[in-house]
């Protein structure tokens, strides 16, 4: 085995200092950590939302909840609010976390299927903890010694300050002994063998490694500039290209939840911190031009405009390899999605994750790096799979980008999804699919895809069966959420706490 000696990450954005955090926190004193970063360049400065799964990342780091809280303004996330998704005037929450509960060998939801058949159902937003507390704007956290209530099954994320985010996490890779080093790359260096050698820097440095992971965002200076893996276009599904983000004060209440408004020609984003609020539009330049995308986003802001709109560009899609040689892309350079379910951070954890379990030796064999890719690949295209359905699921036909989602033809492992739920309201989680069962129920019931029957089974229960069954989930629930506090307050709560 010839060990690795020297790991560079090239970009300090989130990407660049998640990944140092955790290569820093696991490797200290094992393997040298540099990260290069450029001021003068800057970071993308969006990415602010997340989903639950960066607890598990937090968790890695031991980072304590509260100060993290603290030190990025953050608000807690139960999950997002769809507003005009499927008809204009309807909205749902795709709410983190269980529907109800399983009962014999079923998902509550066949029940819930066959109970609302028969107009005898409520709202499925009352079987889900996370999207009642949501409505009501409260919070807590789960308490582990209530598992048989439904407030032991709270799942959250959070929102946060990405520029906080980037400085809390900077200051624990340093802590770590992971070196910075300020400087613009303006030229790579390859190896006879086709590897990356090195990167110089303005001011005529350079800097050596043996693995170098790409951490420069859309431009992946890397991966592409010098290796030039290639990228798979995914445009056709998701056609936005193109977004605008503009701050504004804080106003009350604080939402725990992120609100998703479809427009004209794409979706606005709003996302409550504790000192302001992040708003965005993503469109689609082939169907809203740049000035009626800012005018819409700009008089729609509930709030004082803090600051000047940044204008960003991207293009849906991956990288046909997100490890290629020496060098691995995470983050923006690895491909971009779309922030429509707030993937982006939880991409970047889970390839800094990858990249730990299987961290190569100098050797860089073949197997290791096509691992890495074909469940970096998977990942992808499913989490991929999820936000195309919310576009797809639409009942609208009042702007060219509606009619053209629509009628747009689907990728043949969605289509399977969907004509499998349709049959008998049936979802399976496949392999370390990001999704569970829940998000998909809660999208395709909150934007009108109904199956045509349940499970069969749902025939062992009596109708009196199935309404009590409900109605304690929902009559449970209602207490619950009652007995929550304000999200606002737990938050000071939080916040106050040393
Ligand atoms: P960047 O932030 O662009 O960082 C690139 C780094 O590389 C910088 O430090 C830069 O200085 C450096 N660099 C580049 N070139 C050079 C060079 N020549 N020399 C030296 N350094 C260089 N994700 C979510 O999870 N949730 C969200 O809500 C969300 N919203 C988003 C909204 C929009 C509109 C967009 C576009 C993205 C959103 N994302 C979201 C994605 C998220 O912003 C990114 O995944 C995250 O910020 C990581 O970006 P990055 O670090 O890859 O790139």
């Amino acid at each position: 085995m010839r060990s690795m000696r020297k790991v560079l990450i090239v970009g300090g954005g989130s990407a660049g200092w998640m990944t140092a955090a955790l290569l820093g926190k696991l490797f200290h004193g094992i393997y040298e950590i540099e990260l290069v970063e450029s001021e003068a360049i800057g970071t993308i400065g969006v990415g602010e939302a997340t989903i639950p799964a960066i607890k598990k990342y937090n968790e890695l780091l031991d980072l304590d909840e509260n100060s993290f809280m603290r030190m990025t303004q953050g608000t807690f996330k139960l999950g997002i609010q769809f507003v005009d998704w499927w008809k204009k005037g309807e909205s749902y929450i795709h709410g983190f976390g269980v529907i109800g509960q399983d009962w014999e060998w079923l998902r509550c939801h066949h029940y819930w299927l066959q109970a609302n058949a028969r107009g005898s159902a409520r709202d499925l937003a009352d079987y889900s903890i996370n999207t009642a507390a949501s409505l009501a704007n409260k919070f807590m956290r789960a308490r582990v010694d209530m598992s048989e209530s439904p407030i032991g099954h709270i799942a959250h994320a959070f929102h946060f300050d990405a520029s906080l985010y980037a400085r809390f996490l900077r200051g624990f890779a340093e802590d770590r002994g992971v070196r910075r080093t300020e400087g613009k790359v303006t030229s790579v260096e390859m190896a006879d063998n086709g590897n990356i050698a090195a990167i110089h820097l303005e001011g005529d440095r350079r800097i050596e490694a043996d693995l170098f992971v790409d951490c420069t965002g859309f431009r992946g200076l890397l991966i592409e500039g010098a290796l030039q893996t290639g990228y798979e276009d995914w445009s056709h599904w998701l056609p936005c290209d193109r977004a605008i983000a503009v701050p504004c004060a804080r106003t009350e209440p604080l939402t725990p939840y992120t609100r998703s408004t479809a427009r004209d020609g794409g979706w606005q984003w709003r996302i409550p911190l504790q000192h302001r609020t992040g708003n965005g539009h993503v469109f689609a330049s082939r169907f809203v031009d740049e000035a009626e995308a800012e005018r819409q986003l700009l008089d729609s802001l509930d709030g004082e405009q803090l600051a000047e709109p940044n204008r960003l560009r991207f293009q849906t899609g991956k990288r046909r390899k997100m490890w290629n040689r020496n060098c691995v892309a995470i983050g923006l350079s690895a491909g971009f999605l779309e922030p429509l379910e707030s993937t982006s951070l939880h991409l970047i954890q889970a390839a800094a994750i990858r990249l730990v379990k299987l961290f190569p030796d100098l050797h860089f064999d073949q197997a290791t790096i096509d691992e890495f890719n074909r469940q970096s690949d998977f990942e992808w295209e499913r989490t991929r799979d999820f936000i195309i359905l919310h576009y797809w699921a639409t009942e609208r036909e009042d702007s060219e980008l509606w009619r053209h989602c629509r009628s747009m033809e689907l990728p043949a492992t969605l289509q399977r999804k969907i004509d499998l739920w349709r049959a008998h309201g049936r979802i399976f989680r496949e392999d370390d699919e990001l999704f569970a069962e829940e998000s998909w129920i809660q999208v395709l019931i909150g934007q009108g895809i109904m199956p045509r029957a349940w499970d069969p089974l749902v025939a062992i229960k009596s109708d009196a069966e199935i309404d009590e069954f409900l109605g304690n989930i929902a009559s449970t629930i209602d207490r619950c959420v009652q007995v929550m506090p304000a999200h606002g307050d737990y938050i000071q709560a939080v916040c106050r706490a040393e």
